[in-house]
């Protein structure tokens, strides 16, 4: 099927002067002391585009800490003013499209687990109608590059058009080295249908271990992506969620600095 999708480029709506964006933060926002401990030493490590967050958790199993919700959002709101950072979450629907704006967040991304129902893509994309807000859509759970196109598709249609994707991997019926193998193929294949769309690599959730997280960020970049998103946590063994694949921000702006860009350093 032939396909095309309307972008800006991503220079448009941030200034990475040129540098991958770099997208950290914790897995969750647990605490407001968390999350602005955090945020001061990502801020202060001073390699950070975007912070992240995850207010509301998919988990695939019930009983796992689920986020706190819109409680968390002043907390990120208070973290954005004292770092000048700009703040990312995900939302899975319309409700939390409508609170993320609420609380000034910049951009919004889409869980593995809801890019996979074309329903829940669907109302989202209905819900940003009209709302000038950048969009990255991670890849499904499963290795499925029409389901990944389909979900941009649909955001591009309401008229998203500062759209990016991200690569977070694919689940595994067997145990593998990755918690989700990256089959870097199908992101691959993304780049070169959409070769304007920016891809996002997601070494924390395909690595699923912070010692392969250096691995698999390399090889994002020497792919060209255009970014990079990371989590990272002041105390990651005591993360309440992902807490295997977190890192300091110290440690996270160490593996940076090692890290070759387009032959380039940092
Ligand atoms: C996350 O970014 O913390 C997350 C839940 O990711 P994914 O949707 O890739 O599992
Ligand atoms: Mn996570």
């Amino acid at each position: 099927m032939n396909a095309s999708l309307d972008i800006q480029p991503l220079s448009s709506w941030i200034n990475t002067d040129g540098k991958p964006l770099v997208i950290a933060g914790p897995c969750s926002a647990e605490t407001e002391e968390q999350v602005l401990e955090t945020a001061a030493q990502i801020k202060e490590e001073g390699f950070a585009h975007v912070l992240r967050a995850g207010v509301w958790k998919p988990r695939t199993r019930p009983g796992s800490f689920e986020g706190m919700g819109e409680a968390a959002l002043p907390w990120l709101q208070a973290a954005k003013k004292e770092t000048g950072l700009p703040l990312a979450i995900e939302v899975a629907n319309p409700q939390h499209v409508e609170l993320a704006l609420k609380y000034g967040v910049d951009i919004l991304w889409i869980g593995a687990r809801t890019t996979v129902n074309p329903f829940n893509v669907q109302e989202l994309a209905d819900a940003l109608k009209g709302v000038d807000v950048p969009v990255l859509v991670k890849n499904p759970v499963n290795p499925d590059l029409q389901l990944w196109i389909g979900a941009l598709e649909r955001l591009n249609q309401a008229g998203v058009k500062k759209l990016g994707a991200i690569h977070r991997g694919f689940s595994n019926a067997q145990e593998t080295k990755f918690r989700n193998s990256p089959m870097w193929q199908i992101a691959i294949e993304l780049k070169t249908l959409f070769p304007q769309l920016p891809v996002i690599g997601d070494p924390s959730h395909m690595a699923g271990k912070r010692a392969y997280l250096f691995e698999v960020a390399q090889r994002a970049l020497d792919l060209n992506y255009e970014g990079l998103i990371i989590e990272s946590h002041r105390d990651p063994d005591k993360a309440w969620s992902d807490a295997s694949q977190q890192l300091t921000p110290a440690a996270l702006g160490e593996m940076l600095h090692e890290l070759h860009v387009r032959r380039k350093e940092y």
